[in-house]
């Protein structure tokens, strides 16, 4: 591992004498290349790792990640924008934060989102099938990993109530908010198996000796899926039968409200990007108003469940805004590429705007049933459906102005 670090460092930090004459011309400038001011104590000289360029602090950005991607064999370093959609979604175990100018950042970003559309699109078109199938097994093998470990957890956390050493009582908040952390990451983990696994199956196989793979791949990945539903539900069967029902209905409600929240602030920052992309690109606004009564429907119960578990609507409100903000500065869920905007402007905003809509709330509804009560939130699941199948229909034509 070390030695890996120490290659990586070396990529980063080139050697004098294998710096193009370039940086070395650009490295004696007194100021920075971009905004002009001149260098001193306080503003800094720094290099841009890419192009060498000397910037100041507030002209670079430290956005920039090299690492080995986790759940890969690969042993290829990769570049990636952090924040950006495309980049890993955990800190890797080796990873490298690097400096770099403001146009080189910004290259790189369009670089990132070219190659996530590339890769959509030969999905979509189903060609390099089994390279594909690949991709997803070993993403779904670090899945299978954590939630196994996650598991375990439950498990020891479960059995460790039972031995009525820390048996829950009303008292018990802190269990209780142990208990229903850990089925919230394993709910997730089950959630994004079963997006993994809806991937997996719009795969199209090229032969029939491709075909018999791609089943049994499936196969075994539904097994895994069904074996770890079954062990989660009898550690929660094991946790009901040890636990005051009060405490039960504590744990659910718990778990409840976080998967609204968190299915509210999706679906707002969701209406709100479609709503600004229409505007930008001059769409009509059939998918933001689509978005804005699911909005509504999914704000009222959450309000109704805040209420009932005695917190301040107003405090969640302001949280929310927060939240919102800095999502939306910072963590876009729907992206264009400047280069495909170029060749097919409107149109290219407008395809985006129905797959990412669909593909998030797809995502979305998936999480809140994995993660709430079968009777809870009804109004919400009602309309994500209903919205869903709506959006199947919407074609290009139906929000492009001619
Ligand atoms: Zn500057
Ligand atoms: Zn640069």
């Amino acid at each position: 591992m070390k030695r890996t670090i120490h290659e990586m460092t070396n990529i980063v930090s080139t050697p004098a004498w294998q710096k193009s004459t370039f940086w070395l011309q650009e490295n004696m400038s007194n100021q920075c290349q971009k905004c002009q001011q001149k260098f001193n104590l306080v503003r800094s000289k720094h290099n841009c790792k890419l192009c060498g360029r000397a910037v100041c602090k507030s002209c670079s950005f430290k956005d920039v990640i090299l690492y080995l991607p986790d759940d890969e064999d690969t042993k290829e370093p990769r570049l990636s924008v952090i924040k950006v959609i495309g980049s890993p979604s955990v800190e890797p175990e080796l990873a490298l934060y690097v400096r770099v100018c403001e146009s080189c950042l910004e290259r790189l970003k369009n670089r990132q989102l070219e190659m996530l559309e590339k890769e959509e699109k030969m999905l979509a078109k189903g060609g390099d099938s089994l390279e594909m199938l690949l991709k997803e097994h070993s993403t779904m093998y670090r899945n299978e990993v954590k939630m196994e470990d996650q598991l375990n957890e439950y498990q020891i956390i479960i059995e460790s109530l039972e031995d009525n050493s820390r048996k829950l009582n009303s008292s018990g908040k802190s269990n209780i908010q142990t208990v229903a952390k850990a089925q919230e990451d394993l709910a997730d983990y089950l959630a994004q198996y079963v997006l993994n696994i809806q991937r997996m199956k719009k795969l199209t196989p090229e032969s029939n000796t491709q075909a018999i793979l791609f089943r049994n791949c499936l196969k075994g990945k539904c097994d895994f899926y069904f074996d770890n539903q079954f062990r989660f539900k009898s550690l929660q069967k094991t946790l009901g039968d040890s636990t005051p029902p009060k405490i039960l209905e504590c744990i659910q409600r718990t778990v409840d409200k976080h998967a609204i929240v968190s299915t509210q602030l999706y679906i707002r920052q969701l209406t709100y990007e479609s709503l600004h992309l229409c505007d930008k690109y001059n769409l009509r606004d059939n998918i933001p108003q689509k978005l804005t009564l699911t909005d509504e429907f999914v704000e009222k119960e959450t309000l109704d469940c805040i209420e009932q578990d005695g917190d301040d609507i107003d405090d969640h409100s302001e949280q929310l805004q927060e939240l919102l903000q800095s999502q939306l500065k910072d963590h876009r869920l729907i992206k264009l590429s400047k280069r495909t905007l170029k060749c097919s402007g409107s149109h290219h905003a407008a395809d985006m705007l129905i797959t990412r809509s669909t593909d998030i709330l797809h995502q979305v509804k998936v999480q809140l049933m994995m993660k709430s009560a079968n009777r809870s939130f009804p109004q919400t699941k009602q309309t994500l459906d209903q919205t869903l199948e709506e959006l199947k229909i919407v074609t290009l034509q139906d929000i492009v102005k001619l």
